[in-house]
């Protein structure tokens, strides 16, 4: 039987190499720490959390994170495990002591009789073999050269630019209203692809000023290599002029407003879907380094998201990134050379347990493919499963973002009460769904859990 091999042993690579190697496959982790470092990571142990020591909320009830941990838990997943032996009181969220954490990752792995860990950077793609790249967001400069050459150049992307994404239930549309602009679009689901937030001068001017006051947070040491004009944050491009949003982002040509026909808005902020389901929409060109605070604070100024519900904040970091929805299939594999999969950050999900839980499900999908089994796409009614089905086809592809996992992604419970008041039902009802949903998924993948 062939051997695995992963390049990267991050959060990704750690899980996707326990899994395979649990199912009864030789794998070999390739890492270059700590011969080659990066500017976040300090070791050179596997697993090692290169920022807050946080896997967000452990409540798998309410929470889309929390279901993610439930779900990895159910498949005897490392980072989890290792997680809940190194716990911290940290109130619902699972907070973990980072050294001795990473320590038990690594020392799990090197135990493992069926992983080798070879330290050395990897600069070019692999010819043969059955492979898992999961370099994470910070993929040293050889491989992403050699990732760009064989992707197109404009496939990868080094620094995501995250604009905020609100639950379309969240949105007053008593204020807003559905209009692409210049009524561009051949279809009905084009032209009401495109949310309209109006604002009079009075407010565009009270936007500005809370924009130039807000917190922000600065660019690391070393992060800031290769940064470019065109992802500017949003309090920056204030900065250069107080018309410069009317004149960018919030221009307010070629749209009328449907509750007010007769008044001209003097600034628009246009939100655009960013699902096939339409639960979401995408503050486009509001990528900023307001602190989480200072976001909510000042983007709910915006008339129609007074009341709003963020499913992702904005920022902007170095970030390697690749345009999964273009490039890879439903098993991860880059499409131009089926032996090769993705997992992790670089695939373009966002933090530790969506990147850890893109490494469990490519280590499945990989060892099942080598021993000659299945571990079919799990269903999106899953949390793993929502993820997925984003990052390699939900999502847009001509804007594609990292993504954290959320409520959004999952297809609706019939039959349940939309907005704020319905949520708490309405969460368990999809977090009871997903968990029956990945049990039999589980039980169906034919390698031992
Ligand atoms: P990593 O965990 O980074 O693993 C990738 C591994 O590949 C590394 O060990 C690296 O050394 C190795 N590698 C890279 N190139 C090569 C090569 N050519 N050959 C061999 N090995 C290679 N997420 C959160 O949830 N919370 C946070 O607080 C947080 N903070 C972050 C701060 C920074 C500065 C960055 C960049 C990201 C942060 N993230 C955070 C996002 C993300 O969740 C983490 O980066 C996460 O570790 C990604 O997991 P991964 O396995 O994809 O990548």
């Amino acid at each position: 039987m062939d051997t695995l091999h992963i390049i990267g042993g991050g959060m990704a690579g750690s899980e996707a190499a326990w899994q395979a190697a649990n199912a009864g496959v030789q794998v070999v982790i390739h890492e270059m720490r700590p011969d080659v470092g990066t500017f976040a990571h300090q070791t050179g142990l596997l697993g090692e959390m290169v920022c807050s020591n946080s896997f967000r909320s452990d409540d798998s009830e309410q929470n889309a994170v929390g279901l993610l941990h439930w779900e990895m838990r159910a498949a005897n997943g490392l980072i989890m495990a290792t997680a809940d032996k190194h716990k911290l009181p940290a109130g619902g969220a699972l907070a973990v002591d980072r050294e001795p954490f990473a320590q038990s990752v690594t020392d799990a792995l090197l135990a493992h009789p069926n992983v080798t860990v070879e330290y050395g950077e990897i600069t070019s793609l692999p010819e043969d073999g059955q492979w898992i790249i999961a370099t994470g967001p910070l993929t040293s400069g050889a491989l992403a050269e050699a990732i760009a050459a064989e992707t197109g150049a404009e496939a990868l992307a080094f620094f995501d630019a995250i604009a905020p994404i609100i639950y379309f239930d969240s949105i007053n549309m008593d204020r807003a209203w559905m209009q692409s602009r210049y009524d561009k679009g051949e279809t009905e689901e084009e032209r009401t692809a495109y949310l309209n937030c109006p604002m009079s001068k009075e407010q565009y001017e009270a936007f500005i000023d809370a924009l130039l006051a807000a917190d922000k947070t600065e660019f690391r040491e070393g992060e800031t290599a290769g940064y470019f004009d065109g992802c500017l944050p949003i309090e920056v491009m204030a900065e250069r002029g107080r018309e410069t949003l009317r004149f960018g982002p919030m221009k307010p040509v070629g749209l009328t407003n449907a509750h007010q026909p007769d008044v001209k808005a003097y600034a628009v902020v246009q939100l655009r879907r960013d699902n096939k389901l339409g639960t979401l929409y995408n503050m486009v060109g509001f990528q900023t380094k307001m602190k989480y605070g200072a976001q909510t604070d000042v983007f709910k100024m915006i008339p129609g998201l007074e009341d709003a519900s963020f499913a992702r904040l904005g920022g902007i970091h170095r970030n390697s990134f690749i345009n999964s929805p273009t490039l890879l299939d439903d098993q991860m594999r880059l499409r131009s050379r089926p032996n090769i999969r993705f997992a992790g950050q670089i695939t373009g999900v966002e933090g530790y347990v969506e990147s850890a839980a893109m490494g469990l499900l490519a280590g499945r999908m990989a060892a099942a493919e080598l021993l000659g089994g299945t571990a079919p796409t799990p269903p999106n009614t899953t949390a793993m499963g929502a993820l997925i089905t984003h990052i390699t086809g939900g999502a847009d592809a001509k804007t594609f973002q990292p993504m954290n996992v959320n409520f959004g992604l999952f297809p609706p419970v019939e039959g349940l009460k939309s907005g704020r008041r319905g949520r708490k039902d309405r969460y368990k009802a999809y977090t009871d769904r997903a968990k029956l949903d990945w049990q039999a998924w589980l039980d169906r993948s034919e390698l031992p859990a």
